[in-house]
């Protein structure tokens, strides 16, 4: 993607290079009910099977990191353009419904960092707080999704970072509540099935945006390919064998790396989130 000389978007907190040294909780009780908090109120990728990470793990004490890699402020300017792009983008659909839209604001942190929904760690790969609105990016997932996932490139880093901004969509238009209204009422294997329907409905939101970018002229050869082998490496079935060697599709939550191509491909294709239906196998 052509995007060096496009605008940044404003709407960006950049922590980097301030990780907590230590989770300020005292005792083991603590840090047990922030990490369920967070389980059951944020939104991610879900690269955890990839990243070997997981919210799981108490942080009790984690390192300084190492200084910023010297590819960090390119990816950090990249997605400052991806996210204006997105803000570009839904204020146009949102005026098309008489409303307006609030973008989201994006954290740019390293290592771990606090957000309304807990405390956020690299090893979740991105994440969107509903409850403060803010997107969590810690870019050295990058690194891990190109040397693990053979691939990458930056339309790939906007695929994840749109898909984000597309759980923001869902939280202000009213979707993410209703969700966590029915899977109050369904038990695990239906609220997997929800959960897989909202995280499809992201992907094809993140598709509208890849249509958006190619509509502008500034895609490159590879770009829309690179999103589409992204979507299909982090497919649950593909991810579980990845990282237990078998697939429970009962426990999927994200999709199946099938279901997460063409839901991407459909959003790129029609360029229009009425075309996001998801939900309409549950009518
Ligand atoms: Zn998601």
């Amino acid at each position: 993607m052509r995007w060096q000389d496009m605008e940044r978007s404003q709407n960006v907190e950049d922590r980097r290079g301030r990780s907590l040294g230590r989770i300020p909780v005292g005792g083991k009780p603590g840090i047990l009910v922030l990490l369920v908090v967070l389980v059951a109120g944020y939104y991610g990728v879900d690269l955890t099977g990839l990243l070997g990470g997981g919210v799981s793990q108490a942080p009790t004490s984690l390192q300084q990191r190492a200084p910023q890699a010297s590819g960090d402020d390119s990816l950090a300017e990249f997605t400052k353009v991806v996210l204006k792009q997105t803000e570009d983008l839904w204020q146009h659909f949102f005026r098309g419904l008489g409303r307006n839209y609030e973008p989201p604001r994006l954290v740019l942190y390293s290592g771990t960092t606090e957000t309304a929904c807990g405390y956020g760690q690299a090893a979740m790969g991105p994440f969107y707080c509903p409850a403060d609105r803010k997107l969590y990016i810690d870019l050295s997932f990058y690194n891990d999704m190109q040397s693990k996932l053979g691939g990458g490139g930056d339309f790939a880093l906007g695929y994840v970072v749109a898909h984000e901004v597309g759980h923001h969509v869902q939280n202000l238009v009213g979707t993410a509540e209703q969700v966590r209204n029915l899977q109050a009422r369904l038990d695990q294997r239906g609220a997997n099935q929800v959960s897989v329907l909202m995280e499809l409905q992201a992907d094809c939101y993140a598709g509208v945006w890849g249509h958006s970018v190619a509509r502008s002229g500034r895609l490159e050869g590879g770009d829309l390919e690179e999103a589409l082998r992204t979507a299909t490496a982090i497919g649950d079935d593909r991810l579980q064998r990845r990282s237990q060697g078998r697939v429970v599709p009962d426990s999927f939550t994200h999709g199946t790396s099938e279901q997460r191509y063409s839901w991407f491909k459909r959003g790129f294709d029609t360029g229009n989130p009425a075309q996001c239906n998801t939900f309409d196998s549950l009518r």
